[in-house]
């Protein structure tokens, strides 16, 4: 998916700038960058929870033109195949685990509840949770809340999943977790785009790196020069350094 040129502004602070960003299909994209930088209005973009003024955004078969009024099959469409997952994991307190996971295959999808409860309960086993499926959210660590999350974005078998600093809530032993399910689904070849603050993370499982600051792009490419100690960006080098 790929956006071309999109502008967006909050009152009269222009935060986003002609920005062009391409993220590949079956590969993890990373971006990082320093507080009120744009990261969340960028992730927010691809999924239309945000809507840029100007600009085109190519997912699929949806060329979007966010010029002119965005069409709301479109917006259902895209908003279907990208699964956001958020810091603080906004699960339905009222319902279990389960109920979680299968509110969308059931209410958006219209599968039937059986299947629906077998795909669930297999995405459960996948994110290290197979007991926990009549546990209800209150009941559930941050890791463990934060997993079912991700089990109820991929329930919805999206082209991609976003996930805006998914660990910045947890701590280091709880993040582990969490971490540990992003790196197999990144083996999985799943389409990703993560925000984040861990370096050591980034570096791990990014396929591609993108740098922003003041909405502007300074890096999008390979971790591995990303991370060279021989980067020749100086603003950059100072950045990892201050983050890790
Ligand atoms: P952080 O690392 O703190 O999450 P970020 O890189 O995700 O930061 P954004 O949330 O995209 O940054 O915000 C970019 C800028 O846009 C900031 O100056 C922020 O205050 C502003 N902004 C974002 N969302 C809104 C909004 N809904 N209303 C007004 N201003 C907003
Ligand atoms: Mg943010």
């Amino acid at each position: 998916m790929k956006l071309t040129n999109i502008n967006k502004s909050f009152g009269n602070k222009h935060v986003l700038k002609n920005t062009t960003l391409d993220f590949p299909a079956g590969k993890t994209t990373v971006m990082v960058g320093p507080s009120g930088s744009g990261k969340s209005t960028i992730l927010r973009s691809l999924n239309l929870l945000v809507m840029p003024e100007s600009g085109q955004y190519d997912f699929g078969n949806h060329h979007l033109d966010f010029s002119h009024k965005v069409s709301s099959k479109d917006k259902l469409a895209i908003r279907q195949e990208t699964g956001m997952v958020f810091q603080d994991y906004n699960l339905f307190p009222n319902k279990t685990v389960l109920g979680n996971i299968i509110e969308g295959p059931t209410q958006v999808l219209k599968q039937p509840k059986q299947e629906a409860i077998k795909v669930a309960r297999e995405l459960l086993a996948k994110v290290g949770l197979t007991e926990y499926g009549e546990a209800y959210p209150h009941e559930l660590s941050g890791g463990q809340a934060q997993r079912v999350a991700i089990a109820r974005a991929l329930a919805m078998r999206p082209k991609y999943i976003l996930l805006d600093e998914p660990t910045s809530a947890l701590d280091p032993e709880l993040e582990l977790s969490v971490l540990k399910v992003l790196l197999q689904l990144a083996d999985e070849r799943q389409s990703m785009v993560i925000v984040t603050h861990n370096m050591v993370f980034a570096k791990r499982v990014a396929d591609k790196i993108i740098f922003v600051e003041d909405g502007e792009i300074l890096y999008d490419g390979s971790p591995t020069s990303f991370f060279a100690p021989n980067n020749p960006n100086q603003r950059i080098k100072n950045f990892i350094a201050s983050m890790t």
